[in-house]
């Protein structure tokens, strides 16, 4: 069975590439009828910070990805957070010592630094594996008895592991192939903490082995950790997952990874959810406060490292469910495109419902201290919708519904010559005239009278819309005055022509 993670750390609010990784790990359990679940690696105490797992969930929950296991769901495999399963990897980490794939360290962190110094005088860079090991303060150069006087007298140690020297690693991806890599080049990663809590590598291997993950998922800056995980498993006697390393996403400018920076300073979010930093109080925001929609994100990320082969952009999740391929993910970076965001986010918004995209309107109505019936509302929703990338849009697009204009825009008024006035009294007699106040009649009476009077069509409807709108924006015209119907009409061009 197809089994694959989302294996976050709770350093904070979920990136935008964390979240292409669950929905990437999501697409692909579900097309293969297979679980997603949901993993906190929160081993590293330094970097915890509080409400971060609970904004991860609630970020997949929006996004409408939420695990089938995690903490308090299914646990068929719990506990899901790892700090839950410390007992656990001290076992296997033992288990390691005895075989011989892991050793006892005790070297302090000055005699680590003291022998990076005479490294670097020479010119060389230190790297703790078997190049040094005989200067080193391990279980492979002490007797037995030193090293259990010294773990009874409790000085502290980590336990590494014991990479195999001389070896040439043939590793698969997934997406990108086969590589080949000398064990001569990796350093003994430590496994287990002075602290009791296991590393990263540990963990990771030993969770993944237990709750019986086929494939992993995870971002390309993971991929230098493949060596060593491939040789845990192999240590443990246990067989690997499949790896899957996905590409990098670029700043939209530039060269280089798209970081949280780039966000706050180009003014686009990097974050599913707003979010504030509860140590520092520093605010970030996200997408679904700035009014894109769940399906936007998803679309736009699906499409950050992976296309159907076709030109089609605009994918639901069931479809991504059915034509996401793994094989075809990219190798290269995918530029992030804020811009190409928000053309997704216009096209969701057309999709929804007038009665729903009201609803939303309606609260920055209020806000605004404007009361309109629902109907009304909606109807006009109906006539702007198409300019909008956004509800937050909606005001700035549709204002002259709710409100006559209090000024005009000066480059509309240049064209009001000295006639303009005295022809904008005759339409507004037309229109008076008009007793069924359709958009359809009011356009036929309106133009009806133009042609007769021989005039240009510009020369009366530009003025009209000013009087109306107050600028030369808006839908149809006379859509407009049929919504705001004849008296309100009638109004505005008087107070426009006085
Ligand atoms: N905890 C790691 C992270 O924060 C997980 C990496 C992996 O998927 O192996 O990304």
């Amino acid at each position: 069975q197809v089994r694959v993670r989302f294996a976050p750390s709770p350093t904070g609010p979920l990136h935008i590439g964390g979240v292409r990784t669950a929905l990437f790990n999501y697409l692909f359990a579900k097309q293969n009828n297979g679980v997603f679940y949901v993993r906190i690696e929160d081993t590293d105490q330094n970097r915890f910070v509080p409400g971060a797992e609970a904004y991860i969930l609630e970020a997949l929950e929006w996004l409408g990805i939420s695990p089938d296991e995690t903490m308090g769901k299914n646990e068929k495999f719990g506990p899901y957070r790892q700090s839950e399963r410390k007992a656990l990897y001290q076992q296997y980490a033992d288990q390691l010592i005895q075989t011989g794939w892991a050793y006892y360290a005790f070297d302090t962190a000055e005699e680590l630094d003291e022998l990076r110094k005479k490294a670097e005088e020479a010119g060389q860079t230190f790297i703790y594996n078997h190049s040094n090991r005989e200067q080193l303060k391990t279980s492979l150069n002490l007797s037995k008895e030193e090293v259990d006087q010294l773990i009874a007298s409790d000085v502290p140690y980590v336990i590494r592991f014991k990479t195999p020297v001389g070896e040439t690693l043939l590793l698969n991806d997934l997406i990108r192939g086969d590589i080949k890599f000398e064990t001569n080049l990796l350093d003994d990663k430590v496994l287990f903490k002075s602290d009791g809590m296991p590393t990263y590598h540990l963990a990771n291997i030993v969770d993944d082995h237990l709750m019986e993950t086929s494939h992993v998922i995870r971002g390309e800056e993971w991929l230098p950790s493949l060596p060593l995980h491939e040789l845990l498993y192999k240590a443990f006697g246990w067989e690997a997952p499949k790896f899957a390393h996905l590409p990098l996403i670029l700043k939209p400018v530039g060269n280089g990874k798209l970081s949280k920076r780039d966000g706050d300073k180009l003014g686009f979010p990097v974050f599913p959810l707003d979010w504030q930093d509860p140590i520092s109080g520093e605010k970030s925001s996200g997408y679904r406060e700035k009014g894109f929609y769940p399906e936007t994100v998803l679309n736009f990320l699906a499409l950050l490292g992976w296309n159907d082969g076709t030109d089609q952009e605009i994918f639901s999740l069931e479809e991504l469910v059915a034509k996401f391929d793994l094989g075809r993910v990219h190798k290269a970076g995918a530029k992030f495109d804020p811009e190409k965001n928000k053309w997704f986010n216009q096209h969701y918004l057309k999709q929804q419902k007038d009665a729903n995209l009201a609803q939303e309107f309606q609260v920055i109505l209020k806000e605004k201290g404007i009361q309109a019936a629902d109907s009304y509302v909606e109807q006009v929703v109906a006539l702007i919708k198409e300019r909008a990338t956004f509800v937050s849009d909606f005001f700035e697009l549709s204002d002259f519904f709710f409100q006559a204009p209090a000024t005009y825009d000066p480059k509309a008024l240049k064209n009001w010559k000295e006639d303009t006035a005295g022809l904008m009294q005759q339409v507004a007699q037309v229109i008076e005239g008009i007793t069924s106040f359709e958009s359809t009649v009011i356009e036929k009476e309106v133009k009806d009278w133009i042609h007769e009077q021989c005039i240009g069509m510009g020369k009366v409807m530009q003025p009209l819309r000013v009087c109306v709108v107050g600028e030369l924006k808006g839908p149809d015209l006379f859509q407009i005055m049929e919504l705001i119907g004849k008296a309100e009409t009638l109004s505005r061009i008087k107070k426009a022509v006085n």
